[in-house]
């Protein structure tokens, strides 16, 4: 890979968009226009949809070694171009050179982890309780899917969604942010690579993205959503995908509790919250968007955690030493200024941070608020920056009974030293994960997703295939 990929991906074929649209791609960091990237529009979403359902049978047939086999060459080649990669990524979406090294090897592996589950997919076959009905069973995949993603984690929310549907056996529609198309587009240029048969995986980069994808989830063909994005975006999209029935996994935004108890050990949950708080600038689903810590540590930990958040470099994501990156856009990071302003207006004491410098990019420092009134908007809104929110509790009741009083429910991050009463508020939780002394939850072996107004769903682990599968029983009776 040595240019870099700006056409449509279609049956295979590189092309322009059918009415000659482009877009630009800029870079956070400077403002400045990276290049342009072909625009779709409706045709173009025509066109893909024919190639996904054309190659849908002969794809449903290939061997589950062959379609294993691709996604672990595939594996191979992001790997030896890792650094290539990681400078793409950090180019068009901010995040400091070194977590894009860590994206592209998080995002190799779901291929590799896929490519695995690729030649494990179950059947079954049985006698029925009458005794006399024999049951076979089999799976097979779902059908051509429509998969969304956002620009948070360019590469890593592709290889979450094409790796189960290729290991399944479903032909797709990849529709990437149009913040970050080049990730996707230099993925599609490697599965290529790695032997993946014309129109199995199919990319539209728009601006218009209800324009595209609006006519496939309502035209019949497409028989599955996979959508990583905003709960409000994910809400409009359940609503379209109802009248065709067609079936979806929903990754949508998140509001982490994080506890830290009296009893646990600060320095862990210091570096825990490091994690969970400041992982790609704090514009993760998974962010620790509200601090609760016990009322009796909450002064220290606040200290500590402002001293590490103060230390750390801020600037564009391909400069040594850098930490904490801009972030996407202007529009973000406004949304983070107003957050800020309210907390404080409301009688929060910024203990670091909180001013936005001067210049260009979208940069906004690492920033820790202390006694944050639980009025605040922040509390309800995903924050999507680098801000620590810190309230205080007092006892356990309590704090299980804030920590859930939201509509979402994707991750919370549990800090004690006891084991009892770390399972105690971990079941407690109403949420699909959770990090026990550790700020960090995913690993493509486990399962990611979150319940309440989080998802439906779970991308990753044994059960990521599932989604990509259904079910046919056949009955025969033995006479
Ligand atoms: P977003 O605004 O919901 O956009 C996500 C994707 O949906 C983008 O590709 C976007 O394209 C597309 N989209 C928007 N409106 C659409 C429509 N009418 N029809 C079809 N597609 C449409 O979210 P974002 O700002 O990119 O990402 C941040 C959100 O994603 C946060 O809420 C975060 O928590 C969530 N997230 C969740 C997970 C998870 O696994 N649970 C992981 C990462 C991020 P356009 O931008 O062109 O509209």
């Amino acid at each position: 890979m040595t240019e870099v990929l700006n056409q449509l991906f279609i049956g295979g074929a590189w092309v322009d968009a059918a009415d000659g649209a482009t877009m630009p791609v800029d870079d956070p960091a400077t403002g400045e226009i990276l290049g342009h990237v072909a625009d779709a529009g409706a045709k173009d979403a025509r066109l893909a949809e024919e190639a996904a359902v054309q190659a849908q049978a002969e794809w449903a047939r290939t061997a589950p070694r062959a379609r294993s086999e691709i996604l672990r060459r595939a594996h191979e080649i992001i790997l030896e171009r890792t650094d290539e990669l990681a400078r793409l990524m950090t180019s068009e979406m901010g995040k400091p050179l070194a977590e894009a090294r860590g994206e592209v090897a998080y995002a190799a592996e779901f291929f590799r982890w896929f490519s695995e589950e690729a030649v494990r997919i179950d059947g079954g076959c049985g006698t029925l309780p009458d005794g006399r009905n024999r049951m076979f069973l089999s799976r097979r995949p779902v059908g051509p899917c429509l998969l969304i993603t956002p620009w948070n984690f360019p590469l890593a929310m592709g290889t979450r969604k094409i790796g189960p549907a290729v290991a399944a056996g479903c032909t797709m529609i990849l529709k990437p942010a149009p913040q970050t198309p080049l990730s996707s587009l230099a993925l599609a240029g490697i599965l290529k690579e790695a032997g993946l048969p014309d129109g199995v995986l199919n990319v539209v980069t728009t601006s218009r993205a209800g324009e595209v994808c609006e006519p496939l989830l309502r035209g019949g063909r497409i028989r599955k959503l996979s959508f990583t994005g905003s709960t409000a975006v994910g809400r409009l999209l359940l609503a379209q995908c109802a009248d065709t029935v067609v079936r979806t996994s929903m990754e949508l935004g998140g509001n982490a509790p994080f506890i830290v108890f009296d009893d646990a050990d600060l320095d862990v949950a210091v570096d825990g919250a490091m994690v969970a708080k400041m992982r790609n600038m704090g514009e993760a689903c998974t962010a620790a968007n509200r601090f609760f810590v016990h009322r009796s540590v909450a002064e220290e930990f606040g200290r500590r955690l402002a001293e590490r958040m103060g230390a750390l470099e801020v600037g564009p994501g391909t400069r040594d030493g850098v930490d904490v990156g801009p972030l996407i856009d202007t529009a973000g990071r406004a949304k983070v200024e107003e957050l800020v302003a309210d907390a404080v207006e409301r009688g929060a004491e910024v203990l670091v941070g909180g001013r936005t410098p001067e210049g260009p990019g979208c940069f906004y420092p690492p920033t820790v608020l202390a006694a944050v009134s639980p009025e605040s908007r922040l509390m309800d809104t995903e924050i999507f920056g680098p801000v620590a929110a810190i309230l205080t509790f007092d006892d356990e009741d309590e704090v299980l009974r804030r920590a859930n009083d939201t509509p979402w429910g994707l991750v919370g991050y549990v800090f004690t030293e006891g084991l009892d009463r770390g399972l105690r508020v971990s079941e407690g939780l109403e949420v699909g994960m959770v990090g026990l002394n550790t700020g960090l939850v995913s690993n493509p072996a486990a399962p990611f997703g979150g319940v309440k107004q989080s998802g439906l769903g779970r991308e990753g682990g044994r059960v990521g295939i599932d989604e990509f599968l259904e079910y046919q029983y056949i009955a025969v009776p033995v006479r």
